[in-house]
């Protein structure tokens, strides 16, 4: 019998043509919520992973990477983080994170797929670590785009840890003039908001280009950013929007205090990552400014 046969595989496909294969040694849930097709496997490599309507969400070795990628930059930056929202993230490590900067008031968590939310305090409660039983969160199970919509406080700093907004995910209707006017009235002045951005491959880098120039027609300031998630197989893009703030300058002098006052170890995330993440390589800055198409 060949080797691979003794395997049961978890292929993510990231395009027609390109696909990466995980051997799966454990498979912890398979089903389908109101929403989406939701996998939890243990993989050799990445550990556990949760995968959902067949795009790898986080892994266990890496969930750090793009978690801290996330949040840091924007909080490091933010004038005011007592007041936090965050779009997804059904995990809950979006959440962790917030949390461990001493200055947040109140962290809510919007995520649509209450199936995710309780199948990762199950099976993933290393992402979230206590922080859902956290007396400053506030987990609420319903649609962002209604949140958005009939919300009325304001916020220091908005994350966007969406799913993708490809055909059928249920974050597609998210991607729209009136969700993006909806969350910038939600900021408070100097705010900022940061959204997972998709991927900067080249299998679909037309998606974050999209994104950024679309996010140009509300704030001053659009910067992306990327790093490399082993898990994903691909670099990852995100963008941090804001009329006040640049996180591209930010450095050193701002970022090493704001790390220090973090409770526990940062895992990616400091002043010298902060540089080499906003640092894009010439063919992306170019796709970046040549990017005619917007929602
Ligand atoms: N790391 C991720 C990725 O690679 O796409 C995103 C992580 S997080 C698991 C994405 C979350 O967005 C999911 O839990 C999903 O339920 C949530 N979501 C999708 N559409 C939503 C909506 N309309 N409102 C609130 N949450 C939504």
């Amino acid at each position: 019998m060949p080797k691979t046969e003794r395997w049961q595989w978890y292929v993510e496909q990231f395009s027609p043509t390109e696909e990466h294969h995980h051997a799966v040694d454990r498979v912890y849930y398979q089903g389908h919520s109101q929403f989406q097709e939701i996998g939890i496997v243990g993989t050799r490599v990445f550990g556990k992973m949760l995968i959902l309507d067949g795009d790898t969400q986080s892994s266990q070795a890496d969930e750090k990477i793009y978690h801290e990628a996330l949040v840091h930059p924007a909080m490091a930056g933010a004038g005011d983080r007592a007041d936090v929202l965050i779009l997804g993230g059904g995990e809950g490590a979006t959440l962790r994170e917030v949390l461990r900067h001493p200055d947040v008031r109140r962290a809510t968590m919007v995520d649509i797929d209450g199936d995710v939310v309780e199948l990762s305090k199950t099976y993933l409660a290393e992402w979230s670590q206590e922080s859902f039983n956290d007396p400053k969160a506030r987990v609420i199970i319903g649609d962002a785009l209604k949140f958005l919509a009939e919300d009325d406080d304001r916020y220091g700093v908005i994350i966007s840890d969406l799913t993708e907004p490809l055909e059928d995910s249920p974050s597609n209707p998210l991607f729209c003039d009136e969700v993006f006017r909806n969350i910038k009235n939600r900021l408070a002045p100097g705010g900022i908001y940061v959204l997972q951005a998709s991927t900067a491959g080249f299998h679909n880098l037309s998606l974050h280009a999209k994104m950024a120039r679309t996010l140009r027609n509300y704030y001053e300031h659009v910067v992306s950013y990327y790093t490399h998630v082993p898990a994903f197989d691909n670099d990852w893009a995100f963008i941090a929007c804001s009329d006040g703030v640049n996180l591209a300058h930010l450095d050193e002098p701002e970022i090493a205090p704001y790390c220090r006052e973090l409770r526990g170890e940062n895992f990616f995330y400091d002043a010298e990552t902060h540089r080499r993440i906003f640092a894009l390589p010439l063919y992306l800055r170019r796709a970046l400014a040549e990017s005619g198409e917007t929602f």
